[in-house]
């Protein structure tokens, strides 16, 4: 049977109808899916953004060493520089307080403290340690340096010698990107430690000699001397105010300090001697040869030169900031020691400074203190 064409075109229409009506409805069932994926998409993307918590950035971690120095007035400063760091919210700052202490001298006997007090004052609860009535002279320190962006020595003269490994262990932390802070007579310990020596440039006392290296100091013409001539390490004068001057105002830790400022009674430290590689001279004072001559030895003037007083060193990747200041509670409490401090710590953990400099600031004539509680 044939069928009539017309027949045949209603046929043909109604198959390609049909074809149609079913791509039509694949197509919809796929646009359906896709927009409720990327519904799906969208809602989840809102969801993980309202569920982002910003987190403050990780703090610093810096660590104070104390336990024996000359100074007996060290357990109250470790408790200061403590406080000046967490004040800056960059660091928390942990205590190691080594098993066996020791007080120091009774340097201020003006001062109305009896000689223990300050260990008594200002404890660490969580520690118990012996104190022992003269110089330590064997060490068993042992430690991890690598849990810490940055070691704060409160150390002094009389410091017993780490034992080797630890010794070799600091230097591989400092040698692979480690920070070091040097505070006033920690740099009169370990006078015959050569690597501890290069890490912070000059030294004081501490068995030091003309065979430790020269004399580092600025002239009248503004250039850096090394001079290697005989002599003894280490001096300072009677505690007085004496002016800073900048040296290198474009490093982090001093940009933006004035050029000149007065710090608050401190022993004016000179006559420093070391390798002084890899190092650079942040400030100086002048170290007048009848004004900071020690009235206690005749036979030692003061040097008459810009002697070194904050310095910046490198030591393979690892960073040290050395500040002679703070021989006592009130040289301490002064602004200028504790920018710097602030500072040269942040800037020894991390190679930079992200703190503003205080409004506070010493000027050229007058000092500026902060009360410690
Ligand atoms: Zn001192």
């Amino acid at each position: 049977m044939v069928l009539p064409s017309y027949l045949v075109h209603v046929h043909l229409m109604s198959i390609l109808v049909l074809i149609l009506f079913n791509y039509t409805i694949i197509l919809m069932k796929k646009l359906i899916a896709f927009s409720i994926f990327c519904f799906a998409l969208i809602s989840c993307g809102e969801k993980q953004k309202k569920e982002v918590v910003e987190l403050p950035p990780a703090k610093l971690k810096a660590l104070i060493i104390d336990g024996q120095n000359n100074h007996y007035v060290w357990p109250k400063t470790t408790m200061m520089m403590k406080g000046y760091l967490e004040e800056t919210n960059l660091f928390t700052v942990d205590i190691h307080r080594m098993d066996s202490v020791w007080l120091g001298i009774k340097y201020n006997q003006s001062r109305p403290e009896t000689y223990t007090s300050f260990i008594e004052t200002y404890p660490l609860t969580d520690k118990t340690y012996n104190i022992s009535d003269s110089p330590i002279k064997i060490s068993e320190f042992a430690f991890d340096f690598k849990d810490y962006d940055v070691i704060i020595s409160n150390l002094g003269a009389e410091s017993p010698l780490w034992p080797e490994k630890t010794r070799s262990d600091f230097e591989s932390y400092m040698a692979n990107g480690g920070g070091f802070v040097v505070i006033h007579a920690a740099n009169n310990a370990w006078g015959e430690w050569e690597e501890f020596n290069k890490m912070i440039g000059l030294g004081a006392w501490g068995g030091r000699n003309e065979k430790s290296g020269p004399y580092v100091y600025y002239n009248e013409a503004g250039e850096i001397v090394k001079d290697s001539t005989d002599g003894v390490c280490g001096s300072h004068g009677p505690e007085y105010e004496f002016q800073l001057t900048t040296r290198a105002p474009e490093h982090p830790i001093m940009k933006g300090l004035p050029n000149k400022w007065l710090h608050t009674p401190d022993e004016l430290y000179e006559r420093m001697r070391g390798p002084f590689e890899n190092a650079t001279i942040l400030a100086t004072a002048f170290a007048d040869v009848e004004k900071n001559a020690p009235p206690w030895d005749p036979n030692i003037k003061g040097l008459g030169q810009n002697v070194p007083q904050l310095m910046a060193i490198n030591y393979g990747k690892g960073r040290v900031f050395h500040s002679t200041l703070g021989h006592f509670d009130y040289s301490m409490e002064c602004a200028g020691f504790i920018t710097t401090l602030q500072r040269g710590t942040e800037w020894a953990a991390t190679g930079t400074v992200s703190q503003e400099v205080p409004e506070d600031f010493p000027t050229a004539d007058s000092t500026t203190s902060r009360a410690w509680k």
